[in-house]
C-alpha cells in the first residue's frame, strides 16, 4: 500500500540529503533516493540505483515502467540546498502544516515533486502504457549538477518527453535560456608609469574589448529574439574587471568576467568562437596578448523566466497536478 503524498513528503523532508560545495555541509542522498526507489518498486517500476563518478555517496535513481523507447520521464533532484536552522520556525526536517501550507526543507524544492510524481503514476494500469515511464532522481544539482552530468555523459536515451518537477508557482514553464561564463583575460607588459613606451597596459586594450563587446552584444540582440521569454533577447552581463596593482605601474593583466545568458535557439560554442574573434579584432591593432574561454560555472540562484505553454500541452500538465 502506497502512503499518503503527505506521508511520503514527511519521510523525504525526514531525511537530510544536503548538497553544497563546501564539505562541512554536504551529505549523502542515499537516504532519500532508498525511499523513492522502494514506493516506485511497489508500483512495478524496475529500479537502478547508479553510483555517481567522482561524487562519493552521491547516487542517481533511474526507474522505469513499461517496456520501450521513446517514452515519458518524470525528473527531479533528491538534495536540497543547506539550510540556517535559527532562521526557521519549526523544524527544517520536521514536515509541519501551518495555514494550509506544509514547511519542511526541501518540501517545494523539490522532494513533493517525487510524492506528487508517484501518486500521479499509480493511477495509471502499467499494462495500459504504450510507452515507460521513467522516473529520474538525479544527485548534486543545488551544488555541481555531477548526477545530471554523469547522465548525460552515458547518453543513454531516457525518453522524448520530460516534466521537470521544479517549483514555478504551478506556472508551467516551457523553456528556459541557456547560461555560461566566460572570461576575458588581456595581457600586456608592465612598467614604469613615467614611460608609457616601455610597457603595454592591459587595461587601455580590455577598454577596446569592452567597446567592441558592446556593440557586439546589440548585435545579437538584433539577430535573436524569442518573445516567450520575459527579457526577449539574449543577455551578456559584464559582472567583474580586475587588473593592476598601482597607480604607477603599468597594469600587465586585466580579466573580464561575463555571464551569458543564451536563447534555446543559440549554441554557447558558436556564440564563445564570435566573441573571441570580437576579441581579436579589437586587440589587432596593439601588441596585447588575450585568452577567451568560458569558465565552466554557472549560478546557484538561477530564476526560471516565465513563457507561456501552448494549450495543447496544458492537458499534459493537468494529469499531474
Ligand atoms: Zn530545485
Amino acid at each position: 500500500m502506497l502512503p499518503t503524498q503527505s506521508e511520503m513528503l514527511r519521510r523525504l523532508v525526514a531525511t537530510p540529503s544536503v548538497s553544497s560545495p563546501d564539505a562541512r555541509f554536504d551529505q549523502s542522498n542515499r537516504g532519500v533516493v532508498d525511499l523513492v526507489a522502494e514506493w516506485a518498486a511497489d508500483l512495478g517500476f524496475t529500479v537502478r540505483i547508479e553510483a555517481v563518478p567522482g561524487a562519493d555517496g552521491k547516487v542517481n535513481l533511474i526507474a522505469t515502467l513499461g517496456e520501450g523507447v521513446d517514452g515519458f520521464v518524470l525528473s527531479g533532484h533528491t538534495d536540497t540546498v543547506p539550510y540556517n536552522a535559527e532562521r526557521w520556525t519549526n523544524d527544517p526536517f520536521e514536515l509541519t502544516e501551518r495555514d494550509g501550507r506544509l514547511y519542511g526543507l526541501g518540501t517545494a524544492d523539490m522532494k513533493g515533486f517525487f510524492a506528487a510524481a508517484l501518486h500521479a503514476v499509480a493511477r495509471f494500469e502499467p499494462g495500459q502504457l504504450r510507452c515507460p515511464i521513467t522516473l529520474l532522481g538525479t544527485a548534486d544539482e543545488e551544488s555541481t549538477m555531477a548526477g545530471a552530468r554523469a547522465l548525460a555523459e552515458k547518453g543513454e536515451n531516457l525518453g522524448r518527453y520530460a516534466i521537470i518537477g521544479e517549483p514555478t508557482n504551478l506556472a508551467p514553464i516551457r523553456k528556459h535560456k541557456g547560461v555560461f561564463y566566460v572570461r576575458v583575460t588581456v595581457g600586456g607588459k608592465a612598467g614604469h608609469a613615467s614611460n608609457p613606451a616601455l610597457g603595454v597596459n592591459a587595461i587601455e586594450g580590455l577598454q577596446r574589448v569592452l567597446v567592441a563587446l558592446l556593440s557586439w552584444r546589440d548585435g545579437l540582440e538584433r539577430r535573436h529574439r524569442d518573445d516567450d521569454f520575459e527579457v526577449a533577447a539574449p543577455t551578456l552581463n559584464f559582472g567583474r574587471v580586475a587588473g593592476g596593482d598601482s597607480p604607477n605601474r603599468i597594469c600587465d593583466e586585466c580579466t573580464l568576467d561575463i555571464d551569458i545568458r543564451l536563447l534555446p535557439s543559440m549554441l554557447a560554442n558558436e556564440v564563445l568562437m564570435e566573441l573571441r574573434d570580437q576579441v581579436a579584432s579589437a586587440l589587432d591593432s596593439g601588441s596585447w596578448s588575450f585568452d577567451v574561454r568560458a569558465t565552466g560555472d554557472y549560478p546557484r540562484v538561477f530564476r526560471p523566466r516565465r513563457c507561456r505553454l501552448p494549450q495543447h500541452r496544458r492537458d499534459l500538465v493537468r494529469m499531474f497536478s
